[in-house]
């Protein structure tokens, strides 16, 4: 997957306008992208619906390429699914009881053991009951993983009946604060394991049920998942292997199937090998893409249009004043260094200023309080400042004398390098127009 949508993307990269052929060519591709990743088609369909009306119908925010723009649009379509937050699971009763549900091998005993640990480290001693009466050897697997970890266990290898054991586990734990039941995966048919559930649900009366899902399924997990929230009221969902080249796309269907958050994801046999389940990070993964959160940040931050176009036309035509200086730095607080910036005027060919290039982050904000004790005229008509002036700016943002002049120095030659690059790079064409 990764490989398509990451070519998808080049594609785009190097354009500055898109059109309607261009982004159904990307809706295509990012469908693709998502099918093979085992993302559920109807979901697909309606994702892709919904980006590629979006697409064609916003128009970018200033500093995000149209590429970026299609990326943030698919981010944020994948976010309305999964929400952008990690869900937290709220220990909100006496004893809270969690159940366990899922098919046989989808991970639920093993994930019992990452959870008890989990909470373990947040200070609980949670119990663990065993109503697995179907997998040969259910109750030993439950026991090796308990003892080590000091938790208490029920279970009864002898005792065929789940429900009366989930019974007894109740009556012996009903002190605990938390209370853990592990389910069968299996029955001699799907419909007695539902039943099992079932009535499983109806004497735990779980405060939180929690589905286990095998990453590796794929397509199935929405039938899957639709069948066990049948039974119960599905309070979460749990992705497991996650650790090898899964992507997890299937889970996708899931929640969408039924509308119950993920709160977490297995990543290993270990039990060490679990993660509270985090939007961005799945997202970034199932895109194939690395750098979703940067991006995102880039397009929430609002340019200001009229003062990059004000300052750019400045900067260019060689009128470059403090005033403009100070605009600048905004504007490179906004949208990154002065490379990018650079980058994204047409015809410059990112030639930037060497000045400028070298300008580091504790400098910026240093000439930033430099120029918040001149005064207007000052800014605007830097000539002005001499000795007498410097002094006064010196004393009054806190620094030598020599770091004014040094800030002075660094305008000058700014100011020079733009003219050059206003002459040769644009022809004498408006920045207004372009930005
Ligand atoms: P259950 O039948 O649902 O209780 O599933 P188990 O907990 O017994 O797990 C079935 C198999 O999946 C075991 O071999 C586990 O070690 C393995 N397993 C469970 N979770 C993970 C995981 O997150 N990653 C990997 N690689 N294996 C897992
Ligand atoms: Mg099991």
């Amino acid at each position: 997957l990764g490989k398509s949508l990451t070519n998808t993307m080049k594609k785009l990269a190097g354009m500055t306008v898109i059109d309607e052929k261009t982004i159904k060519e990307v809706v295509k591709d990012i469908q693709r992208a998502l099918i093979q990743s085992d993302v559920n088609i109807s979901l697909v369909l309606n994702l892709s619906k919904k980006i590629e009306d979006r697409a064609l119908n916003e128009k970018p925010p200033k500093g995000i390429t149209p590429r970026e723009h299609v990326i943030t649009i698919v981010y944020e379509e994948m976010v309305n699914l999964l929400g952008s937050e990690p869900h937290e699971l709220e220990i909100n009763d006496k004893p809270f009881k969690i159940m366990f549900l899922g098919l046989q091998g989808s991970g639920k005993t093993t994930t019992i053991g990452k959870l008890c640990r989990f909470l373990q480290k947040k200070g609980f001693s949670p119990a663990v009951v065993s109503t697995d009466t179907w997998r040969p050897a259910a109750y030993e697997q439950l026991r090796q993983l308990t003892e080590e970890m000091q938790i208490s266990l029920y279970g009864d290898p002898d005792n065929k009946d789940a429900v009366d054991l989930a019974r007894k586990g109740l009556k012996k734990f009903k002190n605990q604060k938390i209370i853990i039941f592990d389910t069968a995966g299996r029955h001699k048919e799907e419909k007695d394991l539902l039943d099992e559930m079932e009535k499983l649900s109806s004497v735990i009366e779980p405060n939180e049920a929690m589905l286990v899902i095998d990453g590796t399924i794929g397509q199935q997990a929405g039938e899957q998942a639709k069948a066990f929230a049948s039974t119960t009221d599905v309070g979460s969902i749990v992705i497991t292997k996650l650790d090898g080249s899964a992507k997890g796309g299937g889970a996708l269907s899931a929640v969408a199937e039924i509308g119950a958050p993920i709160k977490f994801i297995g990543t290993g046999e270990r039990v060490d090998d679990f993660e509270v389940f985090d939007p961005e990070r799945f997202i970034s993964r199932l895109l194939g893409m690395g750098d979703i959160r940067s991006l995102i940040e880039k397009a929430e931050e609002v340019v200001d249009e009229d003062v990059a176009a004000e300052t750019m036309n400045a900067m260019l035509s060689g009128k470059f004043t403090i005033k403009d200086m100070e605009n600048q730095f905004e504007m490179m607080n906004k949208m990154g260094p002065m490379k990018q910036i650079m980058n994204m005027i047409p015809g410059l060919g990112g030639k930037v200023p060497k000045e400028a290039s070298k300008m580091t982050e504790d400098k910026i904000n240093k000439y930033k309080i430099i120029m918040s004790s001149m005064s207007t005229y000052e800014k605007e008509n830097p000539k002005v400042i001499k000795q007498s002036r410097v002094m006064r700016i010196a004393k009054g943002s806190g620094v030598k004398n020599e770091e004014v002049k040094e800030l002075l120095k660094y305008y000058n030659n700014t100011k020079k390098a733009m003219k050059g690059i206003g002459k040769r790079g644009m022809g004498g064409g408006s920045m207004g127009r372009l930005m």
